[in-house]
């Protein structure tokens, strides 16, 4: 029987944010579907976890061309689901993808040519079964390509419908002041930036680069929010055997010492004594900063969206949880 979401899905408790100065409302929490979503993965699976997403009030999926982990899959299974599920509602929802990482061989597959950028997309939207996307990002900075051809390629893109949006990725400081400003100059304003933002790691408040978004009109959204599982309960009595750790691709077993332990054990006593995981504590704890605009948050299992959604019903922090957080998010 064909895909019916949930009639409720819009006062279920989801929160829309606004991105930046821009018409575009988006929920706090995003589904990014690096890991878990392509060929590693029983489709079934993945369609569980796109439905229930999609029937909690999370519009915007957060895809690139190299998602799976074997590049294109996550974008094929997103395809299917568009011809399975998901195309009478393609304008309640809001999709991303991105090029700027290995794709394919040879000098055209990878960093930041308008070559690349161009026909990567032609490609993205075949997998996913789709005309046109609705933000496109320049995946990371590419020092060697004139930072001016990266921006015109994403400008004409734009310009020719294939994206109604685009976004910057990992973008270091001053390469982004350039690009807020050259893509605005264009009437094409960056609509996202996109940064890698947890407990652990504070580099976009640092950086600067957080509050030079939120100047420059740009929304901002966090990836990585739960340190890809660290900052949940996941790794607290061992190494699950279906985790992303005992997989063992992006996230190493080396960073699992018994100082990070500790940390972790006083992070989650944190979030229990607010009544929360600590998943939720530490989605919550970026939601508490109104230039974040969204999260976006990976998942293994409907179960784990289920928990992730519950940090909104909590996400106000006392000066005091918050000097403590701060003091456990130094090593
Ligand atoms: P997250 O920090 O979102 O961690 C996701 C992992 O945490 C899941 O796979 C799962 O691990 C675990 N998890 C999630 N919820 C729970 C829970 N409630 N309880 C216990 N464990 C939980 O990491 P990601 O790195 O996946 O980042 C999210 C998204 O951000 C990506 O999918 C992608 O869309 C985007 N991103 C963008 C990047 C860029 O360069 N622009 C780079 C990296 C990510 P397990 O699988 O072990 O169950």
């Amino acid at each position: 029987s064909p895909y019916q979401p949930s009639p409720d899905r819009y006062d279920d408790g989801m929160i829309y944010r606004r991105a930046g100065r821009s018409g575009v409302l988006l929920p706090a929490f995003s589904l990014g579907m690096w890991h878990n979503f392509g060929s590693g993965q029983a489709f079934s699976n993945v369609q569980r976890m796109a439905h229930y997403a999609f029937d909690r009030g999370i519009t915007h999926f957060d895809l690139a061309n190299n998602y799976g982990p074997a590049y294109g899959t996550a974008e094929e299974n997103f395809g299917r689901l568009m011809e399975r599920s998901f195309r009478p509602y393609r304008d309640e929802m809001f999709i991303a993808t991105k090029a700027g990482y290995d794709m394919w061989p040879g000098p055209y597959g990878n960093w930041g040519s308008r070559k690349y950028l161009t026909a990567s997309l032609d490609q993205s939207l075949r997998r996913m079964k789709l005309d046109y996307v609705d933000i496109f990002y320049s995946h990371r900075h590419d020092p060697e390509t004139p930072l001016e051809e990266t921006l015109q390629a994403l400008v004409d893109i734009v310009r020719r419908g294939k994206a109604l949006y685009v976004g910057l990725s990992r973008y270091p400081l001053e390469a982004a002041r350039f690009a807020f400003r050259y893509l605005a100059e264009r009437d094409v304003p960056c609509l996202l930036f996109q940064d890698r933002y947890n407990i652990f790691s504070r580099q976009p408040e640092t950086s600067g680069v957080l509050s030079l978004s939120a100047a420059s009109g740009s929304g901002f959204v966090a990836f990585s929010p739960l340190a890809q599982g660290l900052l949940t309960g996941r790794y607290l009595d061992g190494i699950p055997q279906d985790s992303r750790m005992a997989a063992g691709r992006s996230l190493q077993r080396e960073v699992l010492t018994d100082a990070m332990l500790e940390r972790l054990r006083a992070l989650n006593d944190i979030a229990r004594q607010r009544g929360q995981t600590l998943a939720e504590m530490a989605l919550a704890w970026l939601l508490r900063d109104k230039r974040v605009t969204s999260v976006i948050v990976g998942a293994s299992s409907a179960a784990q969206i289920e928990d992730n959604l519950r940090a909104l019903e909590n996400a106000s922090f006392s000066d005091d949880e918050l000097a403590r957080i701060d003091a456990l998010s130094r090593e």
